[in-house]
């Protein structure tokens, strides 16, 4: 009997969890360590719902310790050093882990240091992001009066890239519940050209864009937030690709900047060396985001700092014994719990026909990844894409009686409540292919 193969899996989120227990269910021999330093795992998609009140914070914790897979030893320590000529991970408390094949899952951190004066914005409660607080999202929504509400998202890439927006469309129904909304302008600063990469999705959304009357600002970098003023300032930044989606409907008259608008509104902005400051009553921001700055700082990063890996087959671009995936690695599509779902089967069927026949499986990832769009209480709209970014909706949405996924629905957005919570814990965690 050849030697038992050693497995390390550096994360236990939505990827290191699910990669080492389908491995377990798939060759039980296989010897997996799973370096996570955290005592809770959360399932983080929910947390727009938290922010709108419609889903409680508790439940969408787990103890680490209820989901680690069974006969999987768990490293309760963090990675910090590679060495990947040595097949060597060397932990914060100094110990040093060998390996035969290394997963690398750790997902992304929170930037706020990349943009001037946020961190101190957000640790005052000046602002608020469902992505650090989702509760306290909930406490700014519910206590609005009425003025500027302003919804951002910065320059870097983020993981789930439409939640930014989908908790603004939850607010407006909110505002307009506890009748404020008819008081409010409601402002969505965005650095790119396009509510949403795939077409027929982005239809969709530029209608409920109308219906709730608000005013898209497009090109906008931000690059600092004055939390005593309340000014989020933003650089104008426009060399994004014209994706023909930008509409303006108002009189020329009544814009400062018409080919950066969609549904001008008045609201209070200030101009000084060449930047934009929009003064706000609330603000919710997805911040900045980057690869944990252990991995930036190792040896399998691509110029940007995220991790290097083949975007079909998952492995990393120099050495063939690491694989990555989640949101550290460097694909280009969007960082979601659903893409990986579809990366998982990838990684643990290539390191286990290297293991049983010392070359890769045939199997690769195509670059699918969704985007559930809650656009209300009770509405969504599901974008299923790949590398591509054509609308790849799944077949099996027929049986739930939808037919077209990239218009609202209410059973899409029970779906996103109940079904995929379910999902994620039963099927995602169990190490089960949905
Ligand atoms: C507000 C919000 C809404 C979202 N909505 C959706 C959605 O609707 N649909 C969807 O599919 N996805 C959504 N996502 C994205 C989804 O949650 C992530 O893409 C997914 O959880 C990423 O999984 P991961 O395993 O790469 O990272 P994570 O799940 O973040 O896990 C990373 C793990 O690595 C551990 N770690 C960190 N550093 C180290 C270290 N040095 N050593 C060892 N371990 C370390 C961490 O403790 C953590 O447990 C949303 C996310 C947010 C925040």
């Amino acid at each position: 009997m050849s030697k038992h193969h050693q497995v390390l899996v550096i994360g236990g989120g939505t990827a290191g969890i699910m990669v080492a227990s389908m491995m377990k269910k798939k060759n039980p021999k296989v010897a997996i360590g799973l370096m996570e330093p955290s005592e809770k795992h959360f399932y983080q998609p929910i947390w727009t719902l938290v922010g709108a009140n419609d889903f409680d914070y508790d439940k969408s914790m787990r103890p680490m310790a209820s989901i680690m897979p069974k006969g999987v030893t768990w490293i309760k320590d963090y990675a910090e050093k590679f060495d990947p000529k040595a097949n060597k991970v060397t932990s914060r408390e100094g110990n040093e882990y060998t390996y035969d094949y290394l997963v690398v899952a750790p997902g992304l951190k929170i930037a706020p240091d990349l943009v001037e004066g946020l961190a101190e914005a957000m640790d005052k409660g000046v602002v608020c992001s469902n992505y650090t607080d989702p509760k306290h999202t909930w406490e700014v929504l519910k206590n609005f009066k009425g003025g500027t509400a302003l919804f951002t998202q910065p320059a870097t890439p983020i993981k789930c890239g439409g939640a930014p927006q989908k908790i603004m469309y939850l607010a407006d129904d909110h505002f307009n519940k506890i009748g404020v909304r008819n008081k409010t302008d409601i402002i969505f600063a965005m650095p790119g050209n396009v509510i949403f990469g795939v077409k027929p999705v982005a239809k969709t959304l530029m209608e409920v864009i109308d219906r709730k009357d608000i005013n898209i600002r497009f090109y906008h970098k931000l690059v600092k937030v004055d939390a005593e003023k309340q000014i989020a300032w933003y650089e104008i930044v426009k060399e994004a690709i014209s994706d023909g989606c930008v509409v303006v409907k108002k009189e020329e008259g009544d814009i400062v900047d018409k080919d950066i608008q969609y549904n001008y509104k008045d609201a209070k902005v200030t101009e000084e060396e060449g930047r934009i400051g929009i003064h706000f009553d609330m603000m919710h921001l997805a911040p900045p985001q980057q690869a944990p700055d252990f991995i930036r700082n190792s040896p399998l990063v691509t110029e940007a700092g995220w991790l290097s890996v083949d975007s079909g087959t998952l492995q990393h671009t120099e050495f063939s014994n690491i694989f990555g995936l989640g949101d550290v690695a460097d694909l280009p599509t969007a960082k979601t719990g659903a893409a990986i779902r579809k990366q998982v089967p990838v990684v643990v069927g290539n390191i286990l026909h290297l293991i049983e026949n010392d070359s890769l499986a045939s199997k690769t990832y195509n670059g699918y990844s969704s985007c559930p769009l809650v656009t209300g209480y009770g509405k969504m709209v599901l974008a299923e894409f790949d590398y591509s970014k054509s609308f790849t909706p799944d077949p099996k949405l027929k049986q739930l009686l939808i037919s077209d996924s990239s218009k609202e629905h209410w059973r899409l957005y029970m779906l996103k409540k109940y079904m995929l919570p379910y999902l994620y814990w039963n099927k995602m965690m169990k190490g089960i292919e949905v």
